[in-house]
């Protein structure tokens, strides 16, 4: 919808990163999204892409080897998949790595603000890990730290629970046959989505503000049909 497009729009113009997914998310959800799942969020950021867009994220991808660009079309029902229920909003789980056991959680916006003033990668996966492993147990006793497979694991696991959090599709250039895995960012999708839906109705507004005189919320109550057709005469 034209409304929703221009709200999210002025709501994310200043931002950038997480904090422009949050601002978007919170579009949708109406309440604070920085405590969701990264992916839960992400959901939601497709309710936007929907709302503004259509049924299908349309993404373009350039070939690893011949730079083509192609074309990636995926029906947002199928990404959404198994977020239908809002009813999961985190929290911790129990996953058995080899002999660890561990209670973890998904990361949320929330970490990933707190951890970015670390000064690396490495550092800031360790922060990230610290916020959301919450206890690792060996043969029912305490015990240290996972290592570098059983976090890989973890990882692996984490990504089956909140799966928007890695979108990543197996991709066939149509130029060069080259196989490729193409990653989706769902939340930089979104905003560019939203920017032109945004852009394109501030433009609407602009033409028939100036040939009728109506003011935006006139102009924005208009039904798709009419707007069309009042574009065409002006
Ligand atoms: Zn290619």
């Amino acid at each position: 919808m034209a409304s929703s497009a221009l709200a999210a729009w002025e709501a994310g113009a200043d931002m950038e990163g997480p904090l422009r997914a949050l601002a978007l998310a919170r579009m949708v959800t109406r309440t604070d999204a920085a405590s969701l799942p990264l992916g839960r969020r992400d959901a939601h950021l497709l309710e936007l892409y929907s709302d503004v867009h259509g049924q299908t994220l349309e993404a373009q991808v350039d070939c690893l080897s011949c730079e083509a660009t192609l074309s990636l079309d995926t029906p947002i029902g199928e990404l959404r998949a198994g977020y239908e229920e809002d009813r999961d909003r985190g929290g911790l789980r129990e996953f058995t790595l080899g002999e660890a056991r561990v209670q973890a959680r998904c990361p949320t916006t929330a970490d990933l603000l707190a951890v970015e003033s670390e000064p690396t990668v490495p550092a800031a996966r360790a922060a990230l890990l610290a916020r959301c492993v919450a206890s690792v147990s060996r043969n029912g006793g305490a015990s240290g730290p996972l290592d570098d497979a059983e976090i890989e694991e973890l990882g692996h696991r984490l990504e089956l629970v909140d799966p928007l959090v890695d979108v990543r599709f197996d991709v066939t250039c149509d130029e060069c046959g080259h196989r490729f895995a193409a990653f989706l960012d769902v939340p930089e999708l979104v905003w560019e989505a939203t920017s032109r839906a945004a852009r394109r109705t501030l433009r609407n507004v602009h033409v028939l503000a100036q040939r009728y005189g109506w003011t935006e919320g006139e102009i924005l109550r208009l039904s798709k049909r009419r707007l069309k057709e009042y574009l065409d005469l002006a």
